[in-house]
Order: C-alpha cells, then sequence, then structure tokens
C-alpha cells in the first residue's frame, strides 16, 4: 500500500478513535473492532469482511508509529485537517483496492503477526486460532504423449510443500501440550519501552518474537518452529491443445491454506514428447510424405495416415515442386474450447502434407534406361542457364 491510497480515508474516524489517541488506545480500539469483525467469526458475511478489511488498513497504518507520523503529515499538508476527497495525479479513487490476503502475508513475516494476535484475542486458556491465510503457489513438470497433448489428459503429480508440522498441528509444542500465553506481553506481542522522557512506544516483545505465545516443550518433530514438509500426489487435469514448453496454472492445486485459508496454485510446464510421423502448428498438424519424381510430374494420389482415423488420400497435380505443402482440412488437432462440438471441420485445425521427393539411390538397368532416354528428351533445356545471365 503507498501513502497515495491513504488520501480520502480517515483511519481514525475508522477505528474510532480521536487524532490525538495514544497508541495503547488505538490498539485497544482495534482489537476490539478487528474481533468483532472477524472473517471467522462470519462466515460468508461481505460486509464484516469489508469492515474488517477497513479495520486492519487503518491499524496497520496508525498502529504503526512511522506510518502514522507520514499519515498525519499528509493529513495536515492537504486540508487542514479536515479531509476532503484527493485529486492528484494518479491517486484516482484510492490506487490499488486493499488486499486482505496481502495484508495478512505482510503482517506474517518475521514474528509478529496479526494470525498471532487473533491467537491470543480468540484464545483464551491457550487455545490458538489464527486468521485464514492462503496456501503456496507451487511448481511442478509434467511430461505427456504427442496425443495426450492434442486430447487433454489427466496426470499424477508429486508434490512437496511447506506445511504445519504434522506432530504439533504447527503449534511448536510438544505433542499433548499447548503454547502458552506469553508471561511477559501477555499474549499482546508488543510491549512498551521507554525511549527516554515521557515518552514510551510499544515494539515487538523480546520473549515471544511478538507471537504473544511461548512454547515450553518444543516438538520434537520440528524444533519449536511449528513447520514441517508435505508430500502429495494429486491427479491435475492437462486440458487439450496444450504446448510444448507451456507453464498452465491449476487454481487451487496449490498448497494448501493455514487455518481454512484457500489452497495456493499450482503451475506445471509441460513437455510433450515428439511423434514419430507428425509435428504441430498451433491448431495444425504437418506431416512430411515422400514422393517419387515421376508422381511429382505426371500427378498422382497418394495415401496418407491421418493421426486418429483411416488415411486420407491427398491429390497431387501433375508439376508439383519439391516442398509444396497441401491442406486437409479439419484433421488437424481439436481447437482449444470446441471438444464438445464433435466433427465440425471448424472445430479442428487442418493436416499440412508437405511433399518431398526423392531420388532413388539405386537404378534398375531398365530404370536406368528410361532415365536416359527422358533426359534425350529433355536435352537443351538448361535449368541453369539464368544463374549465369545478364553479369551480375
Ligand atoms: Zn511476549
Ligand atoms: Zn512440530
Amino acid at each position: 500500500m503507498t501513502n497515495s491510497d491513504w488520501a480520502g480515508k480517515d483511519f481514525y474516524k475508522t477505528l474510532g478513535v480521536s487524532k490525538d489517541a495514544s497508541a495503547a488506545d488505538i490498539k485497544k480500539a482495534y482489537r476490539k473492532l478487528a474481533r468483532a469483525n472477524h472473517p471467522d467469526s462470519h462466515p460468508g458475511d461481505k460486509a464484516a469482511e469489508e469492515r474488517f478489511k477497513q479495520v486492519a488498513e487503518a491499524y496497520d497504518v496508525i498502529g504503526d508509529p512511522e506510518k502514522r507520523k507520514q499519515y498525519d503529515e499528509m493529513r495536515s499538508m492537504f486540508s487542514g485537517g479536515g479531509f476532503g476527497p484527493f485529486t492528484g495525479p494518479g491517486t484516482g479513487t484510492g490506487g490499488q483496492p486493499f488486499d486482505i490476503n496481502d495484508f495478512l502475508r505482510s503482517q506474517g513475516g518475521g514474528g509478529g503477526g496479526l494470525g498471532d494476535i487473533f491467537g491470543t484475542v480468540f484464545g483464551g486458556g491457550g487455545r490458538t486460532r489464527r486468521a485464514p491465510r492462503r496456501g503456496a503457489d507451487l511448481e511442478s513438470e509434467a511430461t505427456i504423449g504427442f496425443t495426450d497433448a492434442l486430447d487433454g489428459v489427466t496426470v499424477s503429480l508429486r508434490l512437496s510443500s511447506d506445511a504445519p508440522c504434522p506432530e504439533c498441528s504447527g503449534t511448536g509444542a510438544r505433542a499433548g501440550t499447548v503454547p502458552t500465553v506469553c508471561p511477559q506481553c501477555e499474549g499482546a506481542g508488543m510491549v512498551a519501552a521507554s525511549v527516554g522522557g515521557a515518552f514510551t512506544m510499544n515494539e515487538t516483545c523480546p520473549t515471544c518474537r511478538g507471537r504473544g505465545l511461548v512454547v515450553e516443550d518444543p516438538c520434537p518433530a520440528c524444533h519449536g518452529s511449528g513447520r514441517g514438509t508435505s508430500n502429495r500426489t494429486i491427479s491435475a487435469r492437462i486440458p487439450a491443445g496444450v504446448k510444448d514448453g507451456q507453464r498452465i496454472r491449476l487454481r487451487g492445486k496449490g498448497a494448501p491454506g493455514e487455518n481454512g485459508g484457500p489452497h495456493g496454485d499450482l503451475y506445471v510446464t509441460v513437455h510433450v514428447s515428439a511423434h514419430r510421423l507428425f509435428g504441430r502448428k498451433g491448431d495444425n498438424l504437418t506431416l512430411t510424405v515422400p514422393v517419387s519424381f515421376d508422381e511429382a510430374a505426371l500427378g498422382a494420389e497418394i495415401k496418407v495416415p491421418t493421426l486418429d482415423g483411416a488415411p486420407v488420400t491427398v491429390k497431387i497435380p501433375a508439376g508439383t515442386p519439391n516442398g509444396r505443402t497441401f491442406r486437409v482440412r479439419g484433421r488437424g488437432a481439436h481447437r482449444s474450447g470446441h471438444r464438445a462440438t464433435g466433427h465440425s471441420s471448424d472445430a479442428r485445425g487442418d493436416l499440412l502434407v508437405t511433399v518431398e521427393i526423392q531420388v532413388p539411390a539405386v537404378l534398375s538397368d531398365e530404370a536406368r534406361e528410361a532415365v536416359r532416354a527422358y533426359q534425350a528428351a529433355t536435352a537443351g533445356s538448361d535449368l541453369r542457364a539464368n544463374l549465369f545471365a545478364g553479369g551480375r
């Protein structure tokens, strides 16, 4: 969140405190309101969620001495205390929407953390309950066959992700015990520190490092960290039409969230094996077929294979040059999004057949005679004549 997002917002009003409220009063007001509107207590209640976000946003600013100072300065700068709509360049109606997940994440780093504050707010006698947090995004890779890439396929992926320690369910305390409320800060996570003179400021509690809880008997599996690893095998649907090297996103297939938060996403980089005969160009399939000189010269009807059905006949006109490509409509890959519409040619790409004229490595006597006769019949035409015409 940038300072420009503060414009037009009265965080003191949001928390129902006066402009010169003490840090302790702001915190008290915040905890009361956050508790009253916490999403855990109002599942599905959008209005409460919105209030909770506003309260959290307000506390993020005026609950932080440094940000509060900046905010106060900004307020006095723009309207001598009152706070009209701010219309400066680039601020619009408040910039980025406030993202509760970003907020929770930003609070979660480095000890402290909103979740932990709630843990003590809600927990009472040591039972902890933390704010929901979205699971991490994960990366994985899959190698699939050529036809599977065209049709879509379900693959098994083995995923390893950070997860709460299974022994202690992430509390960090030995199984059968629970973390206790920090004796120094009494669960607040913050303690008053004297900065000289009459000033006191809050700082992160050194005993619990802001968590509000202490573990007296650490879990032997995670050494009190509460963190573990989870290995899961999931099945994932790779959609039809995926290309080699493509990275696809599978929503909600990432690491599980904490405290009822949603799963993260899974990104899968897909490798597609080459086919023995066919290649791919978008929705079109490509195929190179050998033709003989006489077929190319005289014209022919040649039979070519298709990927998923009976061979088709391609008509090669007389005088076809090497490398010419012929299009067989509707015998390519299914176009993405057209899987259900069946066999109309719109729903599929084309098969692109490229001819490659073959020269026989060995000639029978009879064939050699025939070629010599051909040579004699075409004597006098010099294919390379115009390479030398007209100087440079
Ligand atoms: Zn503490
Ligand atoms: Zn543990």
